[in-house]
């Protein structure tokens, strides 16, 4: 099977499509619409796809982007005969000799599942552990040879004599583990990309190109258990902003650092320059993506998609290896070490975020939770702030946490005005089901709502928008953050070395004044009247 048609000279014989009186002077997106079964990303951009002026593009108005097809969904649902869909069962897959490859678990939202998959012969079965133990499936061979993926269904039963033990509630201890050496590697990693050497060499590279396991030197140089962090981006300019959030990370810890990025809306660039930033600075990273489900109810602005990318699938995003997870906004300045976060005892509870601070008193006109329908759902809990939270994904899997907010963020999200911060706005309500853990106040500041007294304790600073002043970002990030403007100045140099630009080209890709800088609708403003948050 041919899958790599670069020499076919696509450009001039394939199909297109003309759009005339495009309007030069506003920023477009560019979004591409593809089958459901395909999960597809651009490989070359010059230009900010998240931020086009056509009016800038010179005489001839034309852009160009690259994108390939990377990976076929499998997907499915499971069920149980006479019972609810087995919420939380653990799917593997693989080939015969390295059946792990990949895994998933069953929502209960349709008994839904999905897999990452390429071309080629594999097989699925259930995960070891509680899945195995309480659930019978023989293996099951699946052939991926078409562009459309497959959908499968799945009937499963419980064991003679399981019938009544419960799969999530469990002891944790059953779960998928992290196959780790004694040096603390990622074999599980390693393994999938070693899977393809065999076999297609496209694969392969495929498959490395999303990950980096660092040098055994820079590994040894950091000490202790790994700190996980995941933040999402899209548009140069939250890609500058991300590049300095990982340098403030690894600044202010020993420990090692492994990132998770959502892949989706990442440029070109960014993926090109990432793997050396992680050589350079001695920090391993993966690339993660889940297909938004057909049956959820979707989002239309990129924006709230990406919203909703940090809230919607954190069950289902990471390798079920993975136990606990921080999210750091990429527009966030880190001045502590993260692993104090990352140890932290949430309490046994999902999720643990920072509450809004109170201190700044000019703002009170904008803290819409402090009145009516807010107000009355909280029953005097907090209104937390989204740009930085952990995850305990083991205590999150095992409480269906995944499940009890699509349900939630499903039934709000058919009306229009509610969710206005989509994800802040589900986690603050849901949060009778899905409890939450707060923080103390000094690890979010963020000038627009806690003030100057406390700046000083601030151990991570988000450059969130002030729905007072609506002042741009960029601007605010020189003037709030003193070391903002050296960390910015090191990944530009970085970054042009290692796209062979000069810094300047660097710079002027994200002009200050465009509208890719300036405040972004609704996200934390909260002028509406509190009842049409929800
Ligand atoms: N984001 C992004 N591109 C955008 C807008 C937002 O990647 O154009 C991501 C990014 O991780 C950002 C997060 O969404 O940190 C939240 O958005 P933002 O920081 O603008 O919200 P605020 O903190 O101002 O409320
Ligand atoms: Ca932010």
């Amino acid at each position: 099977m041919q899958d790599d048609f670069s020499s076919t000279d696509f450009s001039v014989h394939g199909p297109k499509a003309f759009f005339s009186n495009m309007p030069l002077s506003k920023t477009l997106t560019m979004n591409i619409d593809v089958p459901e079964p395909w999960l597809v990303e651009p490989v070359v951009a010059i230009h900010d796809l998240d931020n086009i002026l056509l009016e800038n593009l010179g005489d001839v108005r034309t852009l160009q982007a690259v994108y390939e097809l990377e990976a076929l969904l499998l997907t499915g649902h499971c069920m149980e005969k006479d019972r609810e869909p087995p919420r939380g069962l653990q799917f593997i897959l693989g080939t015969k000799q390295r059946p792990h490859l990949v895994d998933t678990l069953v929502m209960s939202n349709l008994g839904y599942w999905q897999m990452k998959v390429s071309p080629g012969v594999w097989y699925l079965q259930l995960a070891p552990g509680r899945s195995a133990d309480l659930y019978e499936l023989p293996s099951k061979l699946i052939a991926i040879d078409s562009l459309r993926g497959k959908l499968l269904h799945i009937e499963v039963q419980k064991k003679k004599g399981k019938e009544h033990e419960d799969l999530l509630n469990a002891d944790d201890d059953n779960h998928v583990q992290e196959k780790t050496d004694n040096k603390g590697w990622n074999t599980n990693l390693l393994k999938w990309a070693s899977s393809f050497i065999s076999g297609d060499a496209s694969l392969k590279k495929k498959a490395e190109k999303n990950t980096v396991s660092i040098s055994s030197d820079l590994k040894d140089a950091r000490q202790g258990e790994t700190i996980n962090i995941f933040s999402v981006a899209s548009g140069h300019l939250y890609e500058r902003f991300l590049k300095i959030m990982i340098l403030s990370v690894l600044k202010k810890t020993e420990r090692p650092v492994k990132f998770w990025f959502i892949k989706n809306y990442l440029s070109p660039q960014f993926k090109d320059v990432i793997p050396h930033m992680a050589l350079e600075y001695g920090f391993e990273y993966e690339l993660i993506t889940y297909k938004w489900p057909t049956w959820l109810h979707k989002q239309k602005e990129k924006q709230r998609i990406i919203w909703a990318y940090k809230i919607l699938f954190l069950d289902v995003i990471f390798p079920l290896s993975l136990r606990k997870v921080i999210f750091v906004d990429a527009d966030q300045i880190v001045r502590t070490d993260m692993g104090e976060l990352y140890d932290m005892d949430l309490k046994g509870r999902p999720l643990a975020y920072t509450p809004f601070c109170d201190n700044n008193k000019e703002m009170d006109g904008y803290r819409f939770w402090k009145q009516g329908f807010w107000k009355d759902h909280l029953r005097g809990r907090p209104y937390h702030i989204s740009a930085l939270y952990v995850v305990d994904l083991a205590k999150f899997r095992q409480t269906a946490a995944g499940d009890n907010l699509r349900v939630v963020y499903e039934t709000l999200s058919k009306d229009p005005n509610s969710l206005s911060n989509l994800d802040q706005d589900l986690p603050n309500y849901a949060q009778h089901t899905v409890p939450i853990f707060s923080l103390p106040q000094e690890w979010l500041w963020c000038e627009s709502w806690c003030g100057n007294a406390t700046k000083a304790q601030a151990k991570t600073i988000d450059l969130c928008n002030n729905p007072m002043t609506k002042e741009p970002k960029l601007q605010g990030a020189k003037r709030i953050v003193p070391e903002w403007v050296d960390f910015d100045a090191e990944a530009r140099h970085f970054t042009a070395r290692i796209l062979g630009e000069n810094v300047e080209e660097i710079a002027e890709a994200i002009p200050p004044s465009s509208e890719s800088d300036a405040p972004k609708p609704d996200h934390d403003d909260s002028s509406q009247d509190a009842k049409d948050e929800l």
